[in-house]
């Protein structure tokens, strides 16, 4: 609970800056070189960017060497989906808008879209299907968790498809990284996206972690970046801030999964009370944080306002980063239909959530119900 007494629970969005984070980061303000200067004031802002390079490819299971940085998430799926363009690129249904956005536009765009099955997880045998009618290289992008109803994808057997018919895998972990324990090369990813701003790191800095010998062409030009990927001066209290959180998220993955027995009473007693309510994706194995709330014919937005107003913070279940509300491509493609897809609420725990804080939500969107006739 912050101190004015808001709850915040919606860590998807972004999570608070952790206390170590942002020590760390005003510790790197005093830092005056730049990362490219061969003087020593060049040389010591070098090693931290060096040294927060190897935290966040120890958080990937990496070598130092795989990790470029990037300005932000959407950033580091541009540069993974646009940088090979002899490939066909194959987005999942529910991907992020910056992975949909990123895959270059083709005539037959509906059909390589990977769908999704009732539970939220990507369809494996159309997967096979859509890769065998695919001429030429693919490069097919999978998330790790969704963003909006938490569920784990089957990146593994995905990838292994993928790899048996000469395709590339992507897998945007954004919202898994911190969450989840996993591995790049556990998964069979050739490249992955991280954020900062979702483990308790800044916003504005991400990452692209890419197999060796893998070389996408830049996006941004003009400078030696970044091996070259990614031009411009490094943002090195970013980059510092980044590297702080990947440690402490390395650190604390227990307690992260922990988040489960918080996350499961707030679904259990939100459905005691309003039994017209549903979680999406609740039969798939989902990240530990993430509950997406359904209820029929009351839109997220709605519901969204009245949290706000008792001081609960939530995201529509369909919120895009314009602010406005849409319904959801995710629980569309989950087959609900368009008063389902409008009316969810997407509740995202994390590291400042406690029992109070859920207790607040439930008090909360119970009134909200009520007042709606839905309870
Ligand atoms: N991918 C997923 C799954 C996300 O949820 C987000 C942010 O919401 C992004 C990518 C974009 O990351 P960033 O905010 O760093 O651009």
């Amino acid at each position: 609970m912050s101190r004015d007494g808001r709850v915040y629970l919606d860590h998807n969005a972004t999570t608070p800056l952790k206390p170590a984070v942002k020590a760390a980061m005003v510790q790197a303000m005093d830092l005056v070189g730049n990362p490219s200067s061969v003087h020593a004031f060049g040389r010591t802002a070098r090693r931290a960017v060096d040294e927060a390079r190897a935290a966040v490819a120890a958080l990937a299971g990496v070598k130092p060497a795989q990790v470029l940085f990037t300005g932000s998430g959407t950033e580091a799926n541009n540069l993974a989906l646009r940088g090979f363009s002899g490939r066909t690129v194959l987005v999942s249904a529910i991907e992020h808008d910056s992975a949909l956005a990123a895959a270059p536009l083709t005539e037959s765009q509906d059909t390589q879209r990977l769908p999704v099955q009732p539970d939220g997880t990507a369809d494996l045998a159309a997967l096979e299907r859509i890769l065998a009618d695919t001429a030429g290289p693919a490069l097919l992008s999978l998330m790790l968790a969704n963003n909006e109803t938490g569920v784990i994808q089957p990146v593994a057997d995905a990838a292994a498809l993928a790899h048996a018919r000469g395709a590339l895998l992507h897998c945007d972990a954004v919202q898994a990284a911190g969450r989840l324990a996993f591995s790049f090369g556990a998964l069979g990813a050739d490249l992955m996206t991280l954020s900062a701003h979702k483990l308790g790191g800044p916003a504005g800095v991400g990452a692209l972690v890419l197999a060796e010998g893998l070389e996408p062409d830049a996006l941004i030009r003009g400078g030696g970046q970044e091996r070259r990927k990614r031009a411009g001066t490094e943002n090195l209290l970013g980059i510092v801030g980044f590297g702080a959180a990947a440690r402490l998220a390395l650190e604390e993955i227990a307690a992260a999964a922990d988040l489960a027995a918080l996350r499961d009473r707030l679904e259990r007693e939100a459905l005691a009370a309003v039994p017209q309510a549903r979680v999406m994706g609740a039969s798939a194995a989902r990240v530990a944080n993430t509950s997406c709330l359904v209820l029929p014919g009351v839109p997220g937005e709605t519901q969204v306002m009245g949290l706000d107003l008792a001081g609960v913070a939530v995201s529509a279940g369909s919120a895009c980063s314009s602010g406005k509300v849409k319904p959801s491509h995710v629980l569309a493609a989950m087959g609900e239909d368009a008063t389902a897809a409008s009316s969810a609420i997407r509740v995202s725990l994390g590291w400042t959530s406690d029992d109070e804080a859920v207790d607040r939500f439930l008090a909360a969107w119970i009134t909200v119900a009520r007042r709606s006739g839905r309870a």
